[in-house]
């Protein structure tokens, strides 16, 4: 039974979230929303101890539809990098900006990149692609991200200093074409690269909190040298290219680590 102990802290610490939110806010959206993600974290850590091949793939696509679906499309909130920045500057600390403290920003602590692994809704399309480990090592082209990322920053801050009318509207607007392009550009380089995560590894503006963040992460993979045999099979099968052998933080691609476990599944010696 002690292996089951994780999916239902997991429960535990959501739920907890999810009553005490819905009880200080008075609104019943934080016990299903908190609830909701709970359980599908839950579940998909119950079919990876159950050796279900495709558990992280069952998290991802529970949490990622309901956050583009539901949250987006449905209720009408940019939980894009845009609408963080917009929720930022009218002072509201609700939807994206909770979304993006949890997730992105003081999340990534605890739990690394968890998010890239299990939630994403960009990526959880781009993981159906055909280059689930790049075929050639990456390019130095992490430099986009920043550009990506201060042209969020600017086009958000130039709405508001333009005092434009109608901003609800015009961010749900910019939610529907960001996330068209991020997928159309998300596709092209994955086939371009031969390499599935492409766009996470230099286009994503939100990689700029979640690289530094992460890197001080509790939750990582580490290696126990001791029955290692250096066989490489981790690295092989590692689709963000992580030397996950190293166990210092210095490790090279270590904030890129999406705890995908594939290196863990894959260790014929159950070093990591
Ligand atoms: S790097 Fe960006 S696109 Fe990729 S999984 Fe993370 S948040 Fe999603
Ligand atoms: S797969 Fe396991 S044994 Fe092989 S190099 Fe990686 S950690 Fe070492
Ligand atoms: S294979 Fe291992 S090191 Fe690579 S991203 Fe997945 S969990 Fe991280």
């Amino acid at each position: 039974m002690k292996k089951y102990v994780p999916p239902l802290v997991m429960l535990i610490i959501f739920e907890t979230a999810a009553v005490t939110l819905w009880l200080t806010k008075d609104n019943i959206f934080y016990l299903f929303n908190f609830s909701y993600i709970g359980i599908s974290i839950s579940l998909g850590l119950f079919l990876f101890i159950k050796k279900y091949r495709y558990a992280r793939r069952v998290t991802q696509l529970l949490v990622g539809l309901y956050m583009l679906v539901y949250l987006g499309f449905i209720s009408g909130e940019n939980m894009q990098i845009e609408g963080f920045w917009y929720y930022l500057f009218t002072g509201v600390f609700e939807a994206a900006t909770i979304h993006y403290a949890v997730a992105k920003i003081f999340g990534p602590l605890i739990f690394g990149r968890g998010w890239c692994g299990y939630a994403c809704w960009t990526a959880m399309v781009l993981d159906f692609l055909p280059y689930k480990v790049p075929e050639k090592p990456g390019k130095k082209l992490g430099w986009i991200r920043y550009i990506t990322f201060a042209a969020s920053f600017i086009f958000v801050s130039a709405l508001f200093l333009a005092h434009v009318g109608n901003l609800e509207k015009i961010m749900f607007r910019a939610f529907i074409v960001g996330n068209v392009l991020y997928y159309a550009v998300g596709i092209i380089l994955a086939f371009a690269f031969k390499d599935n995560r492409a766009f996470c590894k230099y286009i994503c503006p939100v990689t700029v909190f979640l690289k530094p963040m992460s890197c001080f992460s509790l939750l990582r993979i580490k290696c126990d040298k001791a029955k290692c045999v250096s066989c490489g099979k981790c690295k092989k099968v590692c689709p963000m290219e992580v030397d996950v052998t190293d166990n210092s933080r210095r490790r090279k691609n270590g904030t890129e680590c999406i705890l995908c476990f594939e290196c863990v599944k894959n260790c014929p010696k159950d070093a990591l």
